[in-house]
């Protein structure tokens, strides 16, 4: 499942060699810590072999939910009771919650963007453009026209990958989706509102890869955000705010995500300035 989970403190002493701490898990306890919750967030590796049990494990202790990243977000499902709406569109799943005797699969990944996004800019009736058509680019693509986008531009490397998350979000969602194919340097058309990046480009250790994007058709009304936590001021947020633009970085998400699970977990709103700190000290900022 992933490498993360969470459950009360006492039952620690049941899981033997949680790896090493990572990130999320040094963000989520800093919120338990403050908020005064005697959790933890456990790091876990869970082999795909695995995963039935695991699940079947954390609901017989009691878990109040737990998170999955690659390659349990798909194969997850099957093991569940039920689905939130978004998470069945995208066909994907990142956070589990308890909820009475039932697991519920939800998707927090693009909840947490368009939390951030919208400490910006209202995203109703906004002209999207969005590079990448991964897990990220599916999650932010699903979430920002549940939130009211009309029009979303895809633009991907790979045709395939593309064209399928057009057709997805055409057939699933209340918006107007369409596939640019990004070969050569790509021009932000005018009349966009919004600038995405849910590419890999630019993550820790490839730091200085960019987008082949024209950076001069990057207006100061635009906001421009990049999904890359590590390290959040990538050349693309440099480069937006040079140019005048309001900028949301990959830690905004992240937090942001976080923020959801803790309150899908505990009906705590944790403080999400908290969290950017704790982040902000693993990442050196
Ligand atoms: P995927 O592997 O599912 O997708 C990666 C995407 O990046 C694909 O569209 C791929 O294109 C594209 N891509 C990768 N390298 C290049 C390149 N050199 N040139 C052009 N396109 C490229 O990954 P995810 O969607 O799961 O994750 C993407 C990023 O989002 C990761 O860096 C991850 O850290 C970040 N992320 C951040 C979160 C946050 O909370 N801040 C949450 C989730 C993810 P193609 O289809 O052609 O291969």
């Amino acid at each position: 499942m992933s490498k993360a989970l969470n459950f009360k403190q006492e039952l620690t002493a049941c899981f033997g060699q949680p790896v090493a701490e990572n990130p999320t898990q040094v963000m989520m306890e800093a919120a338990y810590r403050h908020h005064g919750l005697d959790w933890r967030y456990l790091t876990i590796e869970v082999s795909p072999d695995n995963l039935a049990a695991a699940v079947e494990g954390a609901k017989a202790m009691g878990f109040r939910g737990f998170n999955c990243t690659i390659p349990h977000k798909v194969a997850v499902i099957q093991h569940l009771d039920g689905l939130g709406e978004s998470a069945s569109v995208m066909g994907a799943v990142n956070c589990v919650v308890g909820r009475g005797d039932q697991l519920i699969g939800e998707n927090t990944d693009g909840k947490g963007f368009v939390k951030s996004l919208k400490e910006l800019v209202d995203p109703q009736g906004a002209r999207v453009v969005i590079f990448g058509a991964g897990g990220a680019a599916r999650a932010i693509g699903v979430e920002v026209a549940l939130a009211g986008a009309s029009q979303l531009t895809i633009v991907n490397r790979s045709q395939a990958r593309g064209e399928e998350l057009v057709k997805l979000l055409n057939d699933r969602v209340p918006a107007q989706a369409d596939f640019v194919l990004w070969e050569g340097t790509f021009t932000v058309p005018e009349g966009t509102d919004i600038v995405i990046n849910a590419t890999s480009i630019g993550l820790f250790p490839d730091v200085d890869a960019r987008l082949d994007l024209d950076v001069d058709t990057l207006r100061s009304e635009m906001v421009v955000a990049d999904v890359i936590p590590n390290p959040p001021r990538t050349h693309l947020v440099r480069d937006a705010e040079i140019r005048g633009c309001r900028v949301i970085d990959g830690l905004g998400m992240l937090v942001n995500q976080g923020v959801i699970g803790v309150e899908y977990w505990s009906g705590i709103s944790p403080d999400p300035a908290v969290m950017r700190q704790a982040l902000e000290a693993v990442f050196g900022e």
